[in-house]
Order: C-alpha cells, then sequence, then structure tokens
C-alpha cells in the first residue's frame, strides 16, 4: 500500500512523542508550529510555479533560503523529499534537515563553532551578532537551528583568514568586536581549548581526540559526535560506532584511554 504521508504522520515525530509525556506546555507549542509549518509549506507548493518545479525550490521559500543554500542537501540527499507532498516536505525538515548537523547546525554546534559557553552564547550580544545566521524559516519556532555557512563567514570575518581551532582565541577576538567579556568553552573531558563539537548527547563542547564520531548520518550530514564523559557513564549506549570507534570506546568505559582531568 503506498499513502502519501499526511499531516497526522507528521505528529509521529520523536521529540514530540518525548514532549508529550514531558511537558504539555512544551508539547502543545511544538504540535501548534507543526500545524502551522505544515500549512506554509502547503501554501510554498501552492504558489510555486509549476515550471522549475521540484520540491528543493519549494523548501527553499519554506525555508527562507536562497536555492543554492541548500545544495548540499540536494547532491547529497539519498532520500529526496517528494516535490508535490506537503506531508512528505515536512517530515523531510523535521526528520532530517532539522534533525541532523548539517547545512543547519542544532545550538550546541553552532555554540561550539563560535567557542563560547551557554551563558555567553546566550547573551544579547551574541544573538544579535549571529541575528543573520538564525534559522527562520517553517518550524524554527520549535527549535532553534543556525545557517552553517552564514555562521562560517560571520565568524571567519573576524579574521584576517580564517578562525584559529583555539576557542579561546576565536572569543577573544569576539569579545572584542562586541565590546563585552565572553567565557571561552573547554573540551568537557580534557579541559583544553581546540573544541570543534558539541555532544550530540550532553550538548558540551568536545574536541576531536575526545570524541567519537556515531554511524548513521545522511550523506549531507556531520556524523554526531560524542564526548568520551558520556561514553565512560553509559549514556550514549545507543550510539553506533565502527569497528575502530568501538574498541575506543570500550577503552574509555575501562578507564585506559587518556585521563580525566575534572
Ligand atoms: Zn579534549
Ligand atoms: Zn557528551
Amino acid at each position: 500500500m503506498t499513502q502519501r504521508p499526511a499531516i497526522r504522520d507528521l505528529f509521529d515525530w520523536e521529540l514530540l512523542k518525548g514532549a508529550v509525556l514531558d511537558d504539555r506546555d512544551r508539547a502543545a507549542l511544538e504540535i501548534r508550529s507543526v500545524g502551522i509549518g505544515y500549512a506554509e509549506v502547503a501554501t510554498a507548493l501552492r504558489s510555486q510555479d509549476r515550471a522549475d518545479g521540484d520540491g528543493w525550490s519549494v523548501l527553499a521559500s519554506a525555508m527562507r533560503a536562497e536555492l543554492p543554500e541548500l545544495a548540499q542537501f540536494r547532491s547529497l540527499e539519498a532520500a529526496p523529499p517528494v516535490g508535490d507532498s506537503p506531508g512528505d516536505l515536512s517530515r523531510w525538515l523535521l526528520r532530517r534537515a532539522l534533525r541532523w548537523s548539517g547545512p543547519l547546525l542544532p545550538e550546541y554546534d553552532a555554540r561550539v563553532m563560535i567557542g563560547v559557553t551557554n551563558e555567553s552564547f546566550a547573551t544579547e550580544v551574541v544573538q544579535r551578532w549571529i541575528a543573520t545566521a538564525r534559522y527562520a524559516g517553517v518550524f524554527s519556532d520549535i527549535e532553534d537551528r543556525w545557517w552553517y555557512e552564514r555562521l562560517r563567514e560571520t565568524l571567519d570575518g573576524l579574521f584576517d583568514l580564517v578562525a584559529p581551532v583555539d576557542s579561546g582565541a576565536r572569543v577573544a577576538r569576539l569579545s572584542e568586536v562586541v565590546g563585552v567579556d565572553l567565557e571561552p568553552e573547554p573540551c568537557i573531558w580534557c579541559r583544553e581549548y581546540e573544541t570543534v563539537r558539541g555532544c550530540a548527547v550532553c550538548g558540551q563542547a568536545v574536541d576531536a581526540v575526545h570524541s567519537l564520531p556515531s554511524l548513521g548520518a545522511p550523506g549531507w550530514a556531520l556524523p554526531r559526535a560524542i564526548c568520551f564523559k558520556c561514553i565512560l557513564y553509559g549514556d550514549a549506549d545507543e550510539e553506533h560506532f565502527d569497528d575502530d570507534s568501538a574498541e575506543i570506546a570500550d577503552q574509555v568505559k575501562r578507564g585506559e584511554f587518556g585521563k580525566r582531568s575534572s
């Protein structure tokens, strides 16, 4: 049986299911947002010029983005959404584009890319500074997302060439520019500052040597980065690693890998 996913299928979304049980206000907001988003996608679909019509131009319009900003999705998406179904397009947004770190970043990866702590990230100066990189398309009121490329340009714009790998140096420069003292966030494991990702489980900053990539990301996405702390405490037991990473994860669990300094 082939039946196109209708709006009811959108509610079969794991974040939503968790929220319904835990927090009714949050659940109400998400249900409302999903409904409004679905309607916006349907409107974008109707106003689409059929001549250039695949799903991507509808999505660009619904995502308030230029079509070239979706190039990475377009070229590497193994399961492209069906271009004439608002349910398919909405589901792709919720389950793929807005779920994985890639062209759009969740808050923890956007924050670590800048290099600041949660507190500094939440300040008005920082939020204003990255406002043009914020995702403002459909479903944007469910959870904040940032366009990777726009954030990259904003960040690199502070430096002669590209932003340095040391988050301390990035944040010192940003503090200068915005005129407020901001705090860099160190790696959760070693307290050094060459952080590259937010851990997909705990959201804290981590560097490349104290995190492992989890399998299963779409071709256009970054693998979920899992920090050693979450591995050590068993908070990442649902993650899947390749053989080499699984071996390192076992060493971390046995307390054999490096040492934690905090
Ligand atoms: Zn580290
Ligand atoms: Zn973690």
